[in-house]
């Protein structure tokens, strides 16, 4: 709970200030909702302007200006400042007449305003964010009954602005909420370790070409891709190391496959291609992309140097086939790969 300082003891304004900033009200367009309670003010006082001012740390800012130009003047020019630091409403019947304001632009200007009425904004914490006050060209009071009803039209306005902050809070949990919704589908959908697709969405993904070549879409190719001697790089370096490895080998699948393939991680070091609108001569073209990119690119920092290799077996998506049957012919493609030496793709 904040305790409001006294006109005398020196302003704590860090407090006041996080307070009016969790608002998220400063600089906002003019509303209606604003507007009006405002205008009601300047009626139910019969002044001609009426402010709704929000004390910044340099400067009083209008959410509502009824009767005046301006949105904002500096804080040297502010009879607000004076007005929040007292409970009730602060009144000053002529400012022309009071050292402390007589100076301000708005007492010196052609058709000066001479009276002043203000409510202070209190927040439900204690925090007073700025008032709801009123002016006149002509020096005058204001009677109890008028101070109580400008103190209720200023409880208004922090209710207004409770209103949007309890808005706001509300859309960022949804959005908090929906951000956490994509994150656990991205990661529904993903390997952890590689960041490919793993096997479950792209068995999802393989269903779906088959229905579209079904239907009579352009043919694809399927690649599986094992790679090479696997066991022995955990054995020789250890099992960070052939993590490491398998995050290398998604790294140049991603520069080496083309956009609109997709690879996904189908188990321990096996991956699973599929190339859509391909043919098998096309794809055997990326395949060899991918043997002269490993070769090229021994994981970093490794002494001895460790080169990868990788088996691949390749068929044509055959619409005709059962899903089953073409990942059988796959691995009889890769291992047929793997018994003529490895490092190498054959097509089936
Ligand atoms: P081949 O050339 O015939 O494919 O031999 P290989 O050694 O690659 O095949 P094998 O099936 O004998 O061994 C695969 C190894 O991959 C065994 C397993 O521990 C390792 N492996 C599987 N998943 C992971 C993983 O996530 N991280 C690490 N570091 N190793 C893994
Ligand atoms: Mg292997
Ligand atoms: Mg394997």
């Amino acid at each position: 709970m904040a305790n409001r300082s006294s006109p005398d003891a020196p302003c704590d304004d860090t407090a006041r200030l996080q307070a009016l900033q969790r608002y998220g009200i400063l600089d906002t367009p003019m509303e209606p909702a604003y507007d009006e309670l405002a205008d009601i003010a300047g009626h139910v006082c019969e002044a001609p302007v009426a402010l709704i001012s929000l004390l910044d740390s340099d400067r009083q800012w209008f959410k509502a200006a009824r009767g005046l130009a301006v949105r904002e003047t500096p804080l040297n020019q502010s009879v607000c400042q004076y007005a929040i630091r007292q409970p009730g409403v602060f009144i000053v019947p002529d400012m022309a007449k009071d050292a402390r304001f007589a100076h301000f632009g708005i007492v010196t200007q052609e058709n000066p305003l001479r009276f002043y009425a203000g409510a202070p904004l209190i927040t439900p914490d204690g925090y007073a964010l700025g008032t709801l006050c009123v002016l006149d060209h002509r020096p005058r009071e204001l009677s109890p009954r008028v101070q109580e009803l400008l103190c209720a039209l200023a409880r208004q306005v922090i209710r207004l602005l409770e209103l949007k902050r309890a808005n706001d809070r509300q859309g960022q949990m949804l959005a908090d909420l929906e951000a956490a919704r994509h994150q656990m589908s991205v990661l529904a959908h993903t390997d952890v370790l590689t960041g490919l697709a793993n096997r479950r969405s792209f068995t999802e993904r393989l269903r779906q070409e088959l229905a579209l070549l079904q239907r009579g879409g352009e043919s694809a190719c399927l690649l599986m891709m094992d790679i090479d001697h696997f066991k022995r790089v955990n054995d020789v370096y250890g099992h960070h190391v052939g993590d490491q490895a398998l995050q290398l080998f998604a790294a140049l699948c991603r520069e080496e496959f083309r956009a609109a393939d997709v690879v996904s991680r189908w188990g321990g070091e096996e991956f699973l291609a599929l190339l859509p609108a391909t043919h098998v001569d096309q794809a055997q073209v990326v395949a060899q992309r991918v043997h002269a990119a490993l070769a090229a690119h021994p994981l970093p920092g490794m002494e001895p140097p460790l080169v990868l290799a990788v088996s691949m077996g390749l068929t044509s998506f055959d619409p005709l086939r059962p899903l089953d049957m073409t990942l059988r012919l796959l691995d009889s493609a890769l291992y047929a790969a793997k018994r003529e030496g490895r490092s190498r793709t054959v097509v089936l």
